[in-house]
């Protein structure tokens, strides 16, 4: 065989195997993009009002489906108003889930308007005993029933619940898997509730004085807490002169080294408050909704729950 044909036959073997393996690439590739378009069919479609939800949401459906929260990060949830394109995600969603109608009164004018026929909405209160709003403010509505159902672990166990069923309707063949994520959530609130009830059972002060709204109802009700808030219901309420005398007298009396302030607020008035009274500062987050910078590095429900206790166990004075 000449030298000539030889090098021939070697280049041919090259583009062959060149080809063959270009080929190769561009079905693989082929491949994997249609069984992305194909699972990204599948996935159940959800919208969510609050974190607590969202969290929720996304440790029982995890992979199965693609989640949106409806709260802007950082942007406070109780003036929080519906923008027309939050309007066309939730008419594009297969469920929508939200807390209750004191939380998100739009709700009613979603559920009478919605275009989407096939949309699931959830109401994660139905089947919970809601506790009486506190008000500060005499031109707040009589009959409102306190929102924040999710700071009594009983109370979000019975959410998870709720969500779970709501993707188990939507998505049957999936059944297993949602009521095992399910399961291994509850069993985490489960935990929390645990070492709440040991924590504070330890503490020498049972009084939160809380330099923000009366987020915490639900929490100090369950630990057998005194909860003394500046402001009503919703942080957009200005605490009189009184609310804050009170508080004031409160902390003298007591003898109170530490107040809490809210996540997501002006510091305004825990600084005022810190001031006039010579105490210090810890964050109670009641984790409504979350920063940018925690969206960015995933911090969950359970862990905004944890600090709170490690800051409980300061303001209320653990003892072992
Ligand atoms: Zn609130």
């Amino acid at each position: 065989m000449s030298k000539k044909l030889t090098l021939t036959i070697v280049v041919i073997l090259i583009l062959c195997i060149g080809i063959g393996y270009w080929a190769f690439y561009i079905l693989k590739k082929q491949s994997t993009s249609n069984q992305n378009s194909i699972s990204d069919i599948k996935k159940l479609k959800v919208v969510t009002t609050l974190f607590p939800i969202y969290d929720f949401a996304k440790n029982i459906g995890k992979d199965k489906i693609e989640v949106m929260l409806l709260l802007p990060p950082g942007v406070e949830a109780h003036s929080f108003e519906l923008t027309p394109g939050d309007v066309i995600r939730i008419n594009q969603a297969d469920i929508l889930i939200y807390t209750n109608k004191f939380m998100e009164p739009w709700i009613s004018d979603i559920i009478k308007g919605v275009t989407n026929k096939n949309l699931l909405i959830v109401n994660t209160s139905e089947d919970i005993k809601l506790i009486p709003a506190v008000f500060h403010d005499a031109d707040e509505p009589a009959g409102s029933m306190d929102p924040h159902i999710w700071l009594d672990f009983d109370n979000a166990k019975m959410m998870v619940n709720s969500i779970a069923k709501a993707f188990i309707d939507k998505d049957t063949s999936n059944k297993a898997f949602y009521e095992k994520n399910a399961i291994h959530y509850n069993q985490l609130l489960a935990d929390l509730d645990k070492d709440y009830k040991s924590t504070i059972i330890s503490c020498k002060l049972k009084k939160i004085i809380y330099a923000g709204h009366y987020a915490f109802g639900y929490l100090a009700k369950r630990y057998g807490l005194d909860y003394i808030a500046a402001q009503g219901i919703s942080p957009d309420s200005e605490p009189t002169a009184r609310d804050l005398a009170v508080l004031i007298d409160q902390i003298n009396k007591d003898n109170i080294k530490y107040v809490f302030y809210e996540e997501l607020a002006s510091p305004r008035i825990a600084e005022m408050l810190s001031k006039e009274t010579n105490t210090d500062l810890l964050l109670l987050n009641a984790a409504h909704n979350i920063s940018k910078e925690q969206l960015e590095k995933g911090i969950s429900f359970t862990e905004i729950m944890k600090n709170n206790l490690n800051n409980l166990k300061i303001g209320l004075e653990y003892k072992q």
